[in-house]
Order: structure tokens, then C-alpha cells, then sequence
């Protein structure tokens, strides 16, 4: 028996304690920046000469990490080792697998803030943000490993009185894991734990952007008693590596979390039968999110100003989940935009380092471009109300940014922008708010500001989102509280930290014995 699940408890960095123990952690990440990674494959440790170079997006000329790059050649070789390893793999001890999980999360759990400290350098996190990233790994691995005890067993199937019927789960194969950078622990651990922990071997694939943390968990399995070639470490280019791999007659389940660009063309290859494949491929495909905060004419309008703000800036708006989106009640617009544009104009931006700033920067070049010019397009489609400049001298800043009086159909409204801004429209009344918010194509998150118990239960049934929150913000779902995912172009709602999710790592057998 395994004591029952909590989620790991956020850190308080205005305790003095806690703040010293982080910029102890902040030094000891410092220490090792620069340094080189191999991949692993089959548990060797393989160096290439083209390197991937991760650096801190708070400061550009600051290298993270130079890891080495897998190729085309060298995915060939995981997938030969991963392919050899489910051999015995698939037959280990669900058991045994699940303790791996613990043991694994009790080592994070010991470092906690060294974890931390290397989210801020990698990703550009603030304190908060990071220390929230590293409880969620945390999280994922105490949680899928009790999700796999519960599932070992299978589940009851009638019997009759000749026979003795028997169903239960069993792993499906090699699985490719492709993460992206912005729960750069978090999305990467629990994705790649889950693929495991259910008895398949693993080709991992973590986000160009961050790979350092990547091979840290690496380590960490290792430690745990994790036998070699179950997880293969496999950096490298998504158009060479991943197309390969995905493509790969081998390849039994492909887990994605991305973009809605990468995750598409992910489904449709995967579906394509391969000369010498033998099943269909099962996609795990997590992808964006356009998501809206309303805000009806009853409610708490400090309330709504404060969700929207948090949940649009937080990590510079670089969650699936942040709210890009704020539907407004008429009778209260004014009131609620003031409010939101006097909030945004208090937060200040900058290096994570000495947790002097609410945000940090975006993650690299490509993303500051795409967000200025978002921006631009904004300048256009409404009225500018906050923000509305960057910086990329040292990193890559941008201020976070609010429009007003945007049309529905704007492209702000409607295009997955992934970075520190939100669109603030008007709604004639509460349907007409819950159809704003249904017009998009994804349906990840959403969140109504009300008071009216009438409105909850509306848009219980017709706000279309995967993660619908009352009176409260639309980001900061909680593995084993908040099962994560979204519908329509959002995904295939797999939910992340929910009671189905390993499910779709595994198939049914039913045995059936004549007595
Ligand atoms: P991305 O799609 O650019 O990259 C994700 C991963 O896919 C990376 O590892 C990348 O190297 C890889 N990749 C790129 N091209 C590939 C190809 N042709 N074949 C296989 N793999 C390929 O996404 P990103 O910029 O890393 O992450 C941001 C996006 O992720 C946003 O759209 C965000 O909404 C989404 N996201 C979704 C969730 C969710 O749970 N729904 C969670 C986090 C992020």
C-alpha cells in the first residue's frame, strides 16, 4: 500500500529560508552552466559533434548547456534499443515500475530548488512559475505511479460457471515522446513517465529549446533503478528526428504536446501505414489553446481583473492554457478594463534571476518575433490599452500587453499567439459571451467571473473547453485534481493527471479459460 496521493505543496519564497535555500540552488546551477550532454541510448552515453546549444533566454549570451544532436542515424539506433528492451520490458512488474516512479520523485523532491533554479536559467521562468514546474513533475511521477498499481489488475469481467474470464491491460510498444519547452519539466516528465510506467520503452525527444533539463530526469530515473534502455534520450531536430520517428514502422504510439501546426501533421503521418508495419499508430496529441475569461455583468470585478491578469502573464502567457481572450459584459467593460490595464501597467518584467520581476522573458528569438508582430497586428485590430514594446538587447523581454475593443473575428481573438498578450472584447449579454468564447477552433481552457448560479450551470454545459474554471483563473491545473486537456483543434483530450490518461498507453487483452 502506498500512502494516497497530494499534490506537492508551492514553495514560499518570502520565507527567508526558502529564499536563501533558492539562490543557494541558483549558485549550484551557475556552477555547471556550460557544461556538455550526451544522449543515452540503451544506457550508453553517446556524444556527437553537432551540438544543440541551450541558452537562458533572460540572458542570451548565457550557455546553458551544449547537448549533443541525434540524427536520422543515430534515432535508427534508439529505436533499435528500445525496440530490443520492450522484449523484457513489457513483462516487468507494474510494481516495480510504480516504485521506480516514487523513488524518482522523492530524489527530485530532496533537490527540489536546484530543479527549480534550472527552470529559471532554461526557461526563463520566474521563481514561481519554475517552482510550480518542478512540483508538477513531481506530481506526475507520485500520481501515474498510483494510477499504474490501480490499473495492474485490470478490472472485474462476468464469468460464467465453466469458464474463469480475466481482462487487463498490456503495453503497447515503442513510444516517441516529443515535449515542448514550456513545462519544460513538468509536460516532458510526465509525459515520458506515463509511457513507461505502463510497460513500454521510450524514445524521448524533449524540446530543442530546453534539453538540459531533460537529461537531469535522465539522471534522476537512473538513480531510481530505471534499467537501461527503457527511456532513450534522443535530442534533436523535430523535422529530421521526429518526422523519422514518426513515421517509423516501429513506432507503436507517438505522445505529442506542441503546437497545433506540429501536432496536425504528427496525426497525419502517424496514420499512414508503413511497407512492414503491423498496427495502427497510437497518437497522444496535446496541442494550443485560445483561451477566454468571461465576465458577466454579476461578479466580482476586482476578482475578474486579477484572474485575467494572472492568467494572461503568468510565464509570459506561455501556457497552453494563459488567457489570450477576455469577454466582457457590457454594463461592467469599462470598469473591468480600466482594472485590467491599471494591473498590467504595475507588473514589471524582467531577468527571473533574483525574483525581483512578476515576469520573465519569452523563450527565444523566433518567439519574441512572432509575438511583436502580433503586437503590430494588434495595433491595428484595437486599442492598445498596456504594454505594447519589447526588448531583445540582452533576452528576450516583452512587455506584457493589453488590447481593448477587439472585433470577435480579429485575428488576435482567434490565432494562438503564445506570449504576454490578451484581447478584451465586449458581449451584449451572457450567450452572447459564451458564443465569443465557444468561436474558435480549439477548446482548451476557459473560466467564467460570475455570481449567477444560473450562468455556472449554462456554461457547465455549453462553454466548450476541456478545463472549465468558476471564479477563479483560467491556468494552474493540478495533476490528480484538475485531469488536463482540451477538444477540438486543442487536442485528444487524453487528460494529463487524470484516471484515463495511462489508459491510452496500453490495450486490452481479455483471456478467457475453460474450467
Ligand atoms: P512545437 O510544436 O513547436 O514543438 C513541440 C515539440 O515538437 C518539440 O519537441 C519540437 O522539436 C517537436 N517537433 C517540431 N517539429 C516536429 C516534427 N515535424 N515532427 C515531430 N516533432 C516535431 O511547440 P512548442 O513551441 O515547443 O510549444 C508550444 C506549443 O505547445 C503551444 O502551441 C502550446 O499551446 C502547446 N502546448 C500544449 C499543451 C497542452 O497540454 N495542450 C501544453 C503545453 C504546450
Amino acid at each position: 500500500m502506498v500512502v494516497p496521493y497530494k499534490h506537492e505543496p508551492f514553495t514560499d519564497f518570502s520565507v527567508e529560508e526558502n529564499r536563501n535555500e533558492m539562490l543557494e540552488a541558483l549558485k549550484k546551477v551557475e556552477a555547471e552552466l556550460g557544461k556538455e550532454y550526451p544522449l543515452i541510448i540503451g544506457g550508453k552515453r553517446i556524444t556527437t559533434e553537432d551540438k544543440i546549444v541551450s541558452v537562458n533566454p533572460a540572458k542570451k549570451d548565457e550557455v546553458v548547456g551544449y547537448v549533443s544532436k541525434a540524427d536520422k542515424e543515430l534515432a535508427e539506433k534508439a529505436m533499435k534499443a528500445a525496440d530490443e528492451k520492450f522484449q523484457t520490458w513489457r513483462k516487468s512488474d507494474p510494481k516495480f515500475r510504480a516504485d521506480v516512479l516514487f523513488r524518482a520523485a522523492a530524489i527530485v523532491r530532496r533537490k527540489k530548488h536546484e530543479f527549480t533554479a534550472l527552470l529559471v536559467k532554461e526557461g526563463g521562468k520566474p521563481w514561481k512559475e519554475a517552482d510550480a514546474d518542478t512540483a508538477e513533475a513531481i506530481d506526475f511521477m507520485e500520481y501515474y505511479g498510483r494510477q499504474m498499481l490501480e490499473l495492474k489488475d485490470g478490472a472485474y469481467v462476468n464469468s460464467r460457471p465453466i469458464e474463469h474470464n480475466q481482462f487487463h491491460y498490456i503495453p503497447l510498444g515503442v513510444g516517441v515522446v516529443i515535449s515542448p519547452w514550456n513545462f519544460l519539466f513538468a509536460i516532458m516528465a510526465g509525459t515520458t513517465v506515463a509511457a513507461m510506467v505502463t510497460g513500454n520503452t521510450v524514445l524521448l525527444k524533449p524540446a530543442s529549446a530546453t534539453p538540459v533539463i531533460a537529461y537531469k530526469l535522465m539522471e534522476v530515473l537512473e538513480e531510481a533503478g530505471l534499467p537501461k534502455g527503457v527511456i532513450n534520450y534522443i535530442p534533436g531536430p523535430g523535422s529530421e528526428v521526429g518526422d523519422h520517428l514518426v513515421d517509423h514502422p516501429r513506432t507503436r504510439f507517438v505522445s505529442f504536446t506542441g503546437s497545433r501546426d506540429v501536432g496536425t501533421r504528427i496525426f497525419e503521418r502517424a496514420a499512414k501505414v508503413q511497407p512492414g508495419q503491423k498496427w495502427l499508430k497510437r497518437t497522444i496529441i496535446e496541442m494550443g489553446g485560445k483561451d477566454t475569461i468571461v465576465v458577466d455583468n454579476e461578479a466580482d470585478l476586482e476578482l475578474a481583473a486579477q484572474s485575467i491578469v494572472q492568467s494572461a502573464f503568468g510565464f509570459s502567457g506561455q501556457k497552453c492554457s494563459a488567457c489570450s481572450r477576455a469577454v466582457i459584459h457590457e454594463e461592467v467593460y469599462d470598469q473591468v478594463k480600466d482594472r485590467v490595464a491599471e494591473l498590467t501597467k504595475e507588473l514589471s518584467t524582467g531577468n527571473p534571476h533574483d525574483n525581483s520581476h512578476f515576469m520573465g522573458p519569452v523563450i527565444d528569438q523566433g518567439a519574441f518575433d512572432k509575438i511583436m508582430s502580433y503586437i503590430e497586428i494588434g495595433k491595428e485590430e484595437g486599442e492598445l490599452l498596456a504594454g505594447g514594446t519589447g526588448d531583445n538587447s540582452t533576452g528576450w523581454f516583452i512587455n506584457p500587453t493589453v488590447f481593448g475593443n477587439v472585433d470577435p473575428e480579429a485575428r488576435i481573438m482567434q490565432e494562438e499567439i503564445f506570449g504576454p498578450v490578451v484581447a478584451l472584447t465586449k458581449a451584449k449579454d451572457f450567450n452572447n459571451a459564451i458564443e465569443i468564447a465557444n468561436n474558435t477552433e480549439y477548446g482548451l481552457t476557459g473560466a467564467v467571473i460570475t455570481n449567477n448560479r444560473e450562468h455556472i450551470e449554462q456554461a457547465r454545459e455549453d462553454f466548450h473547453v476541456g478545463n472549465l474554471y468558476f471564479n477563479r483563473g483560467c491556468t494552474a491545473a493540478i495533476v490528480g485534481y484538475q485531469p488536463f486537456g482540451g477538444f477540438n483543434m486543442s487536442g485528444t483530450d487524453s487528460k494529463a493527471g487524470g484516471p484515463d490518461y495511462l489508459i491510452h498507453h496500453m490495450q486490452g487483452k481479455t483471456t478467457s479459460e475453460m474450467l
